[in-house]
């Protein structure tokens, strides 16, 4: 059996919560258990959005809780390098690709235009494209560009994209009526969460992605970019969303439940990620014990289907 890679792809857009690293530990915890490494990626595609200080603290953050990688981030390693926002060469190369097999177009629809209110929903909240552009013919590219700089788009086939997730099971769209065709390159340039994701984990070796599940709508899309990029799809595993308490979804704004505040509160590393590892299922009590101490104790059958709201109390 080839060794099973994983890895911790986290976007540096502000402190990690106890939602991030729920994943974190679960996605560290289920390559490990397999003898497998991990890979740190820092997904700072949008420079808008991300920053290296955060960067710098995530990856603080995570050799404090002993959420150890063999490679990557600042460390660098044979992949490197492992920001995104130093491996646009990589992502040209799959456009290029896609673009040869004539399959991506310029799409000029403003956002309003993208939201109009009839537009029909897909799984992530976004609208389906309606494909407007699919079928503007060069001269009509060409008055457009005058000016408006284009977006590029992936046409999408009228076919099932199927998966067997490792945590939640079977899991399908249909990728033309659920999903509509996608963005690969944003107008101001950037490149897509899609074809950056899909194109790094391919060139890193990744055989395992555990993500949160508010991304396994995603999967499918990427199921076809590997498909036309001629690479093996990796094993999927899409986490139970933390919540606080009140059951509200934890975001970056949780500033009393991020690793600052708990530091600051009196917890020690192994006290945090104990109490992440009781709210998983994976033990009876929240004691404290360090991500290895929880190696012999993890598995995915423990960690429930649904949402996980954290328990009062528990990092009171
Ligand atoms: N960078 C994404 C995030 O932090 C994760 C992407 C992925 O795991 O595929 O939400």
């Amino acid at each position: 059996m080839p060794q099973v890679v994983g890895r911790f792809a986290p976007s540096p857009s502000g402190r990690l919560h106890l939602g991030n690293l729920f994943c974190l530990l679960l996605a560290w915890l289920s390559a490990k258990s397999q003898g497998g490494r991990i890979v740190l990626r820092i997904e700072d595609l949008d420079p808008a959005r991300t920053s290296r200080a955060y960067a710098d603290a995530l990856e603080r953050d995570l050799a404090f809780l002993g959420l150890v990688w063999d490679e990557g981030g600042s460390a660098g390693g044979p992949g490197a390098p492992y920001y995104q926002s130093e491996r646009t060469a990589l992502y040209e190369q799959a456009l290029a690709r896609l673009e040869a097999r004539g399959l991506v177009y310029p799409c000029f629809c403003s956002r309003a235009q993208l939201h109009a209110a009839e537009a029909p929903h897909a799984a992530d909240g976004e609208p389906i494209y309606a494909g407007c552009c699919r079928s503007l013919t060069p001269a009509q590219v060409r008055a457009r560009e005058r000016t408006r700089a284009p977006a590029l788009r992936l046409e999408v086939p009228d076919r099932v994209y199927a998966l067997v997730d490792g945590h939640c099971g079977a899991y399908a769209q249909n990728l033309a009526a659920d999903c509509g065709d996608f963005i690969l390159r944003r107008s101001d340039g950037v490149f897509a969460y899609q074809l950056a994701v899909v194109a790094d984990d391919a060139a890193m070796g990744v055989t395992e992605v555990v993500r949160g599940r508010d991304l396994l709508s995603s999967a499918p899309r990427q199921l076809y970019l590997y498909e036309l990029l001629g690479a093996a799809p990796p094993r999927f595993c899409h986490t139970p969303l933390l919540l606080a308490p009140d059951g509200r979804r934890l975001s970056k704004r949780d500033a009393d439940l991020g690793l600052d505040a708990l530091r600051a509160r009196g917890f020690s590393a192994a006290e945090i990620t104990g109490r992440l590892a009781f709210a998983a299922g994976l033990t009876a009590r929240p004691a404290a014990a360090a991500p290895e101490e929880l190696l012999s104790v993890f598995s995915w059958d423990k960690v429930p289907q649904g949402d996980v709201r954290l328990p009062a109390g528990l990092f009171d």
